[in-house]
């Protein structure tokens, strides 16, 4: 199949036949792994013409690799963007799309609630090297257009949140940007593109820790950005040539290969998260329950309208606090106690210590991370025997 036919069927046809399709060399129908450092030139002047960028072609894994481009196309096509550059991180993929937009003297600003190692970066790294970052809740239109009359360069949002699953409105916060003409960069990581397409609601710039759904099995560290070809080409061909956060060939993958069944695995999460949420929303020692697809969510309607679904991802509260918290994640036997989410295993975790420890105690309290939340990322176990064991743990709490 061409890529021409192949962008015209469905999300899951793609995911599965990915964007390279077999092999025409060798017929081999999973892409190989070139795992290669360095790529021979036919001539002395070929080498100079694709230098000079008059040729296409690889040279050197850090600067590119056919394993990793395969992966590139293949998701730029399911998030509807021109372009894509995979990273070693997520971290890395971040601080690639802010270097290639801002310099020292810029300002940026940057929603409150974040992945702690995102606010971290903010907080300290970007501001050392001179990019001024603010910290605002980009969901207040006036506070948006307050800050941005001031003169921000960019807009750095998380939807759902991490670890609040507070949602933002991307085609409102893209549209007040744009006026501004600020650009709009979207952590797409807990939705992925299966549920949610910030592109296609307005937003410039997408990134994602792939480590989390995308890789969905837990055995990998890798991001992603995605964009315009001009804003893609300057990431990977100048910032991403500097800081050298290149994805290894063996990476790039096995995200390949968790892309093929992206697609049933997030309805499964999500399912599977649905019906946790629900048991626990009626739980006596539980105080209170975020997921966006219960009602009782504040953005419902938003995720309803912004969403193709849920995702697998539960905050919630116990009566006990802090110290029922940990008893419970100190009981169960099924869940693992781990950060990272994303993964066919259910993991649990304390944001205020763990994930989101990054943040002080007077920063956790502004943006509504309490002591005693848990967060769980729900897996692709039989959701009976998650909720058998999370009844076991909450009896002790
Ligand atoms: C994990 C995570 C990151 C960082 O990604 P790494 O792959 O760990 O570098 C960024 N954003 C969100 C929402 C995350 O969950």
């Amino acid at each position: 199949m061409t890529p021409q036919e192949l962008k015209k069927m469905s999300f899951a046809t793609i995911c599965v036949h990915g964007a390279s399709g077999t092999d025409p060399q060798t017929g081999a129908v999973s892409f190989p792994i070139y795992q290669s450092s360095t790529f021979a030139f036919k001539s002395a002047k070929e080498g100079a013409d694709i230098f000079a960028g008059k040729k296409e072609g690889y040279i050197y894994t850090r600067l590119g690799n056919p394993t990793q481009a395969a992966f590139e196309r293949e998701i730029a096509f399911l998030e509807e963007a021109d372009a894509a550059l995979a990273t070693a991180s997520g971290m890395g993929a971040i601080t690639i799309a802010i270097l290639t937009m801002l310099k020292a003297g810029d300002k940026m600003l940057a929603a409150h609630t974040l992945y702690g190692g995102t606010h971290l970066l903010f907080k300290e790294t970007l501001p050392s090297l001179g990019i001024k970052v603010e910290s605002i809740n980009p969901g207040d239109s006036n506070e948006l257009v307050n800050h941005l009359e001031k003169g921000a360069k960019m807009v750095y949002i998380e939807t759902p949140s991490n670890p609040t699953l507070q949602l933002l409105d991307i085609a409102e916060i893209s549209q007040i940007s744009h006026k501004y003409g600020a650009l709009v960069i979207v952590d797409n990581t807990f939705a992925t593109p299966y549920y949610q397409r910030p592109l296609q609601l307005g937003a410039d710039i997408v990134i994602h820790s792939a480590t989390k759904y995308i890789g969905g099995h837990g055995d990998t560290i890798a991001g992603v950005i995605l964009g315009s070809k001009e804003f893609i080409d300057r990431s990977r061909n100048v910032i991403n040539r500097d800081i050298g956060a290149a994805i290894s060939p063996f990476n790039a993958w096995l995200l390949l290969r968790g892309l093929k069944t992206l697609p049933v695995r997030m309805e499964r999460h999500s399912e599977n998260a649905m019906r946790i949420a629900q048991y626990l929303n009626f739980h006596p020692k539980v105080s209170r329950v975020w997921y966006p697809g219960l009602r009782t969510h504040e953005q419902h309607e938003l995720a309803c309208r912004q969403m193709d679904g849920f995702g697998g991802m539960i905050t919630f509260e116990l009566k006990g606090g802090k110290k029922a918290g940990e008893i419970l994640m100190n009981s169960v036997k099924l869940l693992t106690l781990a950060v990272s989410l994303g993964d066919v295993d259910s993991l649990i975790e304390q944001p205020a210590t763990m994930t989101h420890s990054t943040y002080s105690p007077e920063e956790l309290a502004a943006v509504g991370i309490t002591e005693g939340m848990v967060r769980l990322s729900v897996g692709l176990e039989d959701v009976n025997d998650i909720i058998d064991d999370l009844s076991q743990a909450l009896k002790k709490a």
